[in-house]
């Protein structure tokens, strides 16, 4: 899809004479991360290149069929004994991806790719485009470059990324190209079935009930121009639900009519809340999600507070509501 491009030159070559590669993707690991991460896993160990993904938090189960899933490594005891390079893929500093920044920057370099608008591009060698829709497809660019071998692992693992980051080819991301690497995929053997089954179909009872809850929940501002779902710590109790596990849920409040910017609010702990945040058009939900220390795209965006969920309900529809000029 891209030109060829010297900086993805060096960033191959780097990788290529590296005597040990840490992956590492974001903490609440997603599609894209956890696609990317593995893909290229798979990339380099077909070159030969001592390669590992690390993560912070135990891998959802939505994600057990990913080719290589097994090896993720997510206990500090059994990191690998050198590495000299780190990738950090799908966010802009170490702090997100959950592990000891100490342990990330005694690696002799590393490398950031990603596709966050709100990267600054300050970590490392860092080759951050916002143009690409997923990381994965960052990673097949750089496949094509080097002339790496797209093997069905890989291009399940790569697919699984743009697809999950496009919302299965409906968001505003999936441009031409999008799909014609979709197609590249799939032609190399994108286990696609699998992909759609298990990270946009299943969905476990305690989601559902999840689900159910924060539905019971949903409030509107702005005229209908916001929507917000809650979930409250004690439903989450009740619901017997990971925190990992509730990928979507947020489209329900995008899918009203009229909604401009929904806004999902989640206790995972009573003092720690999440906040997701989608709009439509040039409705900026990366700057909000910034100004609370967090960052995104410009349509979806989220960052973390250590408050309750109400004062958080209260400070982010305060900067949303300024987004959309309402009161
Ligand atoms: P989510 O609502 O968790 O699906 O996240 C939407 C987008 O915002 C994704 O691209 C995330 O990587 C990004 N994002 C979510 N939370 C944070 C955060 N605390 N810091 C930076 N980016 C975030
Ligand atoms: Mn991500
Ligand atoms: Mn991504």
């Amino acid at each position: 899809m891209a030109p060829s491009s010297p900086l993805l030159d060096t960033i191959i070559a780097r990788l290529c004479a590296a005597q040990g590669v840490l992956l590492v993707g974001h903490v609440a690991t997603d599609g894209d991360s956890l696609g990317s991460c593995l893909g290229l896993w798979h990339l380099l160990r077909g070159q030969g290149v001592p390669a590992y993904v690390v993560a912070a938090e135990k891998i959802p189960a939505r994600f057990s069929f990913l080719p290589g899933v097994h090896s993720v490594i997510t206990e500090a005891t059994d990191y690998p004994p050198y590495w000299d390079v780190v990738v950090v893929m799908d966010c802009g500093d170490l702090r997100r991806t959950g592990l000891s920044e100490t342990l990330l920057r005694c690696a002799v370099e590393v490398i950031n790719i990603d596709h966050h608008q709100s990267n600054q591009g300050m970590l490392g060698t860092a080759w951050v485009d916002p143009r690409f829709a997923a990381v994965g497809q960052q990673v097949l660019a750089l496949a094509e470059q080097a002339g790496w071998e797209v093997t069905p692992a890989v291009a399940t693992c790569l697919y699984t990324a743009l697809a999950t980051d496009s919302g299965f080819f409906r968001h505003s991301n999936t441009s031409g190209a999008v799909l014609r690497d979709a197609a590249t995929l799939l032609e190399a053997g994108a286990d696609m079935r699998s992909i759609v089954e298990n990270c946009l179909e299943r969905k476990t009872l305690s989601e559902l009930c999840l689900l159910r809850e924060a539905l019971s929940l949903l409030t509107q501002e702005c005229d209908g121009r916001v929507t917000v779902l809650e979930i409250p710590f004690t439903v989450f109790a009740r619901c017997g639900v990971e925190e990992a596990e509730m990928e979507g849920m947020i489209e329900y409040a995008r899918a009203v009519p009229g909604t401009q910017i929904a806004v999902l609010l989640r206790a995972v702990q009573t003092d720690i809340t999440k906040v997701s945040l989608r709009s439509r058009g040039s409705n900026d939900v990366s700057v909000v999600a910034m100004s609370f220390g967090g960052g995104g795209h410009l349509n979806a965006a989220g960052c973390t507070l250590h408050l309750p969920l109400s004062d958080v309900r209260a400070a982010v529809l305060a900067a949303v509501k300024q987004v959309l000029s309402c009161d």
